[in-house]
């Protein structure tokens, strides 16, 4: 029952056997139905479930590498990059660690099998109120529950006001973006200082989602909170928790 990289209890699903996994740990099966090279080793997998999946935009999955049992090495949190009602899943990482679970994933194919489980996070737009200003701020790879929030935005035509900023050297989801009218920066590590002043100074009441390493988030949590927002406006997504 245990889970195996956060040791808390995992919710389940629907079952399968052919996996020697932790006793009580059921995963979803997934098919990869499509592998997209993005930039340098950043691959954009899509995943067709064979089940309904219930989770809300901005969350996270345990992810387990294909065709594995799950243990620590097989499987990593792993931020869902689409909205709930797409059809299908979409991860984004880079490989280039080539640890087991990246290695596996640099050689699947199209038709192998994966699995999820254990949804959770609270990187989402509860309890934001309606008609609420947000400013989505992604560092590198924590782009991607970025993707899942902007979608589920548009798609349910969702009553908030949105801007991104991207801070990297690559940007993953770019043109995907560009069928947005609202307001995008892709800036370098240089360019913070004069962007986090200009947005708070546009933005004051707005709620800041913040994503990435850990350093990335500290670092701009603590600039948006020195030019003035509050604290308890900011939300963020650890992806080195
Ligand atoms: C909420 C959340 C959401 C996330 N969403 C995403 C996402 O959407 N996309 C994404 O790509 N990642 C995401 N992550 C991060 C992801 O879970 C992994 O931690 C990350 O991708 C690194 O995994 P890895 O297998 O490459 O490296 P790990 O094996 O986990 O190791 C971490 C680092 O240590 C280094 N390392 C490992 N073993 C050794 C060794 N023996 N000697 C020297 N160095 C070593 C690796 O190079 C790697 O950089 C998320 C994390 C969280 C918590």
């Amino acid at each position: 029952m245990k889970d195996p990289l956060c040791g808390s209890v995992s919710r389940m699903s629907s079952t399968t056997t052919k996996y020697n996994d932790p006793p009580g740990l059921i995963a979803q099966i997934l098919t990869v139905s499509r592998i997209d090279h993005e930039y340098d080793q950043t691959y954009s997998y899509w995943l067709k479930p064979t089940d309904e999946v219930n989770f809300v935009a901005g969350q996270y999955f345990h992810l387990v590498a294909p065709e594995e049992s799950i243990s620590k090495a097989t499987a990593r949190h792993m931020s869902v990059a689409s909205s709930p009602l797409d059809d299908e899943l979409l991860f984004s990482m880079s490989v280039a660690s080539q640890s087991q679970f990246k290695k596996r994933f640099s050689e699947v194919s199209v038709g192998d099998e994966v699995r999820i489980f254990h949804v959770d996070g609270e990187f989402t737009l509860d309890e934001i109120p309606e008609g609420a200003e947000l400013v989505f701020v992604a560092g590198g790879i924590g782009i991607t529950p970025f993707r899942s929030l902007i979608r589920d935005i548009e798609l349910r035509k969702l009553n908030y006001s949105w801007s991104l900023i991207h801070v990297g050297r690559n940007y993953l989801y770019k043109k995907d973006f560009e069928t947005y009218q609202s307001p995008q920066i892709h800036i370098t590590r240089k360019d913070v200082p004069e962007v986090v002043e200009r947005t708070v100074r546009e933005h004051p009441e707005a709620y800041y989602f913040v994503s990435g390493s850990e350093r990335f988030i500290e670092g701009m949590a603590d600039r948006f909170v020195e030019q003035g927002i509050d604290r308890a406006k900011i939300r963020q997504e650890n992806f080195n928790h």
